[in-house]
This record gives structure tokens, C-alpha cells and sequence, in this order.
């Protein structure tokens, strides 16, 4: 985004820097695609876009790279959270010891089969 005027609006705007003020969003789109906060940091809320005031979108910004990486510069962990979607629509690992644990807390058991066959049909497997 060559434009951009490194003013700071964006970030101002940005929810997510009340919790991080290193959470600089037109240094992200800038940065290198492995830092961490580029995958896990913006939630998608607009206000950036809507209080630049040179009409840019940094929140676009940061999908298109999220998009267009290649794997290799995904970091692991974010990959580890992608597959577990994948194969148990949660972020993190679902399996029968985890139905264990929710039975010991009275919880409703989860039925795994039908998650996988639904999150399967989501993404067209
Ligand atoms: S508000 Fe717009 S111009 Fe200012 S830093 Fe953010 S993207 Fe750049
Ligand atoms: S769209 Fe993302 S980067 Fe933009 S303000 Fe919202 S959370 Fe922050």
C-alpha cells in the first residue's frame, strides 16, 4: 500500500490496540509475512477502513497477504490451527479425551463423527 501515510488512524481505530499496543496495523501489512500478528491479530471489524482518511484498507491489506502466502512462510502454529478446523471445525484438537474431560465437567458429549462429516461437506472434501 503505497499510499499509505504511515499517520496512524488505522491503528487508533483498531480495537485489538487496547490489548497490544505493539499491535501496529499499517506496520503489519508492511512487515514480513511470518510475524505472527499478521495471522492472528485482525478479526475483521472495518473500523480501520472506514477511519482512514486517504480512503485506504488495511484490514484488505492484511487478507490479501494472508492469502496470497505461500505455506512456507504460514508460522506452524497457524497451520496446526487451520488443520485442526479442518478436521474437527475447532481451533484446537478435538478428540474422545476430550469428550472424557467433558463428561467429568457435565458437559454434552460431542458427536466427532458428525462434526468431521459436517465440516467435511464445509470445505468440500
Ligand atoms: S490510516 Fe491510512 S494512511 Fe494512515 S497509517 Fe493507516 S492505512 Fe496508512
Ligand atoms: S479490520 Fe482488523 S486491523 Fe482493521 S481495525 Fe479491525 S481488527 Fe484492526
Amino acid at each position: 500500500m503505497n499510499e499509505c501515510k504511515e499517520c496512524g488512524a488505522c491503528t487508533n481505530a483498531c480495537p485489538l490496540n487496547e490489548y497490544d499496543e505493539n499491535y501496529i496495523v499499517y506496520k503489519i501489512f508492511f512487515g514480513p509475512e511470518k510475524d505472527f500478528k499478521l495471522w492472528t491479530r485482525c478479526c475483521s471489524c472495518f473500523l480501520c477502513e472506514e477511519n482512514c482518511p486517504y480512503g485506504l484498507n488495511p484490514r484488505e491489506e492484511i487478507f490479501k497477504i494472508r492469502r496470497n502466502s505461500d505455506r512456507s512462510n504460514i508460522p506452524p502454529r497457524i497451520i496446526k490451527y487451520y488443520e485442526n478446523i479442518k478436521r474437527t471445525g475447532f481451533v484446537f484438537n478435538i478428540d474422545e479425551y476430550v469428550n472424557e474431560e467433558r463428561i467429568e465437567y457435565g458437559l454434552v458429549k460431542l458427536n466427532l463423527d458428525r462434526i468431521k462429516s459436517e465440516v467435511n461437506k464445509l470445505f468440500n472434501i
